[in-house]
């Protein structure tokens, strides 16, 4: 068996511990006799499951108990529909467009009522996060919207908006789980698990109780409602059951690893080491503005195409894989999400190296 670095950005690297745990118990699960995949969700070991995975991640997050952790499905991308349907009261929502998951986000919202741009980076190919700290948020709206880490672009809010007391609605869906967040500052944060947490298939979103109502746009289906999965602890209907029990193992992978701040200081220390050498470097540039710069998703260019497309065929043949850059955006993106061990980044900040003495 061998194994590669995968800068993937999502479905993205996993823990190996997490990975090798899950492969033990896949035909027997704790003397059960049956997988997980084969339990029934209203089941005595799939309920002490779901439960400890609450818990860990309330643990892991600091989450307070006026919070509810809802594991649903449907991905990232239904939340761009469920959120205007269960928060649109005045059916007025101010969204900053940071880059094209912000911008779909923000498409969604008009199909329910007044979406407003409030701020863009699209000007300068979202490499850069807008000036959030005196916004015209507008009075009436139901909430602020943000997508706190832009995965393609490689950008990442250092500093929150000022919404001028209006509700926070955040997209982490690409940096969940790679740093202490204060979860009192938001309404609601939600992500995708498959970029820093776990398999595809379950999107996980912590909101504020007093948002949970029945008061909804008319027409929302039952299934889209954030108050039939709350009222029902995620098991109104099968959730994506082997998927969260996958979640559960990374928050206990997280806990002893040492938790959120720990995972802030590594993730630091890994991004570090590829972005100083993209600053000294000859042939390879950095494409966002150094304040800027997320700390899960690296995009760099050498600036030509077919050095691009060389480098990305011969870091593939080296065991380095999936760095070419989002479809929309060309170059190279290295993805190194919580998993990402250093050596993998030492990997390949070394055949960065080696590629630049050979093509310069
Ligand atoms: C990947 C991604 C999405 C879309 O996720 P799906 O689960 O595929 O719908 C949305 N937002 C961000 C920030 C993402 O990285």
């Amino acid at each position: 068996m061998s194994r590669v670095y995968n800068f993937s950005a999502g479905p993205a690297v996993l823990p190996e511990e997490v990975l090798r745990e899950a492969a033990d118990e896949m035909l027997d699960y704790k003397g059960t006799g049956m997988s997980v995949m084969e339990m029934s969700h209203r089941s005595k070991a799939y309920d002490t499951i779901i439960k400890e995975a609450e818990a860990d991640l309330r643990e892991l997050m600091n989450i307070p108990d006026n919070y509810k952790v809802l594991f649903l499905q449907g991905g990232a991308s239904q939340q761009f529909a469920m959120i205007p349907m269960n928060l649109m009261k005045n059916k007025v929502a101010d969204y900053i467009i940071t880059g094209q998951w912000a911008k779909k986000a923000y498409q969604e919202a008009c199909l329910y009522g007044k979406a407003n741009k409030i701020a863009s980076s699209e000007d300068k190919t979202f490499s850069y996060i807008p000036d959030c700290s005196d916004l015209p948020i507008s009075e009436d709206a139901d909430y602020v919207y943000i997508c706190e880490n832009n995965t393609i672009y490689g950008t990442k809010y250092k500093e929150l908006p000022n919404t001028k007391g209006k509700i926070l609605v955040s997209d982490v869906s690409s940096c969940f789980l790679s740093e202490p967040v204060d979860v009192t500052k938001y309404g609601v944060i939600y992500g995708g698990v498959q970029k820093n947490i776990g398999p595809a298939g379950v999107v996980i979103v912590i909101i504020r109780e007093d948002l949970i109502t029945d008061d909804v746009l008319p027409g929302t289906p039952t299934m889209l409602k954030y108050k039939t999965h709350a009222d029902a602890d995620s098991l109104y209907n099968t959730p994506p059951a082997y998927g969260i029990y996958i979640c559960g193992k990374v928050f206990k992978w997280l806990k002893k690893m040492g938790g959120l701040s720990v995972m802030k200081e590594r993730n630091e220390k890994k991004a570090k080491i590829l972005y100083d050498f993209l600053d000294q470097s000859k042939l390879f540039k950095g494409t966002v503005e150094k304040k800027d710069r997320s700390l899960m998703n690296v995009p760099f260019v050498t600036g030509s195409e077919e050095l691009d497309a060389k480098f990305v065929k011969e870091a593939k043949e080296a065991g380095l894989e999936n760095l070419k850059g989002h479809r929309t955006v060309g170059g190279m993106r290295a993805s190194i999400y919580n998993a990402m061990p250093i050596e993998g980044v030492e990997a390949l900040v070394a055949f960065m190296k080696k590629f630049e003495e050979e093509n310069l």
